[in-house]
């Protein structure tokens, strides 16, 4: 969760609309689309609109308190960035999604910054690749 004492520190101080849009990301479980972070929205206040969305949203990307990743499905998808970040494996043969633990890219970030001398900002990552049962052929996808 976004501590508001701590924002304040780092002099980031949040519109009520960004505020909306953080709100109505958590209290669903993350992910959603832009058009469901609007659907989510319009009941409280009506004179939002998918511009502003895409607006506020893009300020809050750069303020990373938002990352926003392609989790398949045709849309991207908008997550919150907290102190406990997470990340997902998607299977590309049977659709299954698992966590990634964070801790698990930091040797990624560190031969990224040794090699490159680049900062990485991994904060809500997607890899797509054959989950354990597809690999071993337990799962058959025929007549898809
Ligand atoms: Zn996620
Ligand atoms: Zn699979």
């Amino acid at each position: 969760m976004l501590d508001e004492t701590q924002l304040r520190q780092n002099g980031i101080r949040l519109t009520p609309q960004r505020r909306m849009i953080l709100a109505a990301i958590t209290s669903s479980q993350g992910h959603l689309t832009a058009e469901e972070i609007l659907q989510r929205i319009v009941p409280l206040y009506p004179d939002m609109n998918i511009s502003t969305v895409y607006r506020n949203l893009e300020r809050l990307l750069e303020l990373r308190l938002l990352a926003v990743t392609d989790l398949g499905g045709g849309s991207v998808r908008y997550e919150v960035v907290g102190e406990q970040r997470h990340h997902h494996l998607i299977c590309s043969s049977c659709g299954s999604m698992v966590e990634l633990r964070d801790d698990l890219l930091e040797g990624l970030r560190s031969s990224i910054m040794q090699e490159c001398g680049f900062q990485t900002a991994i904060d809500h990552l997607a890899l797509w690749g054959l989950c354990a049962d597809c690999r071993k052929g337990g799962i058959s996808t025929e007549g898809e």
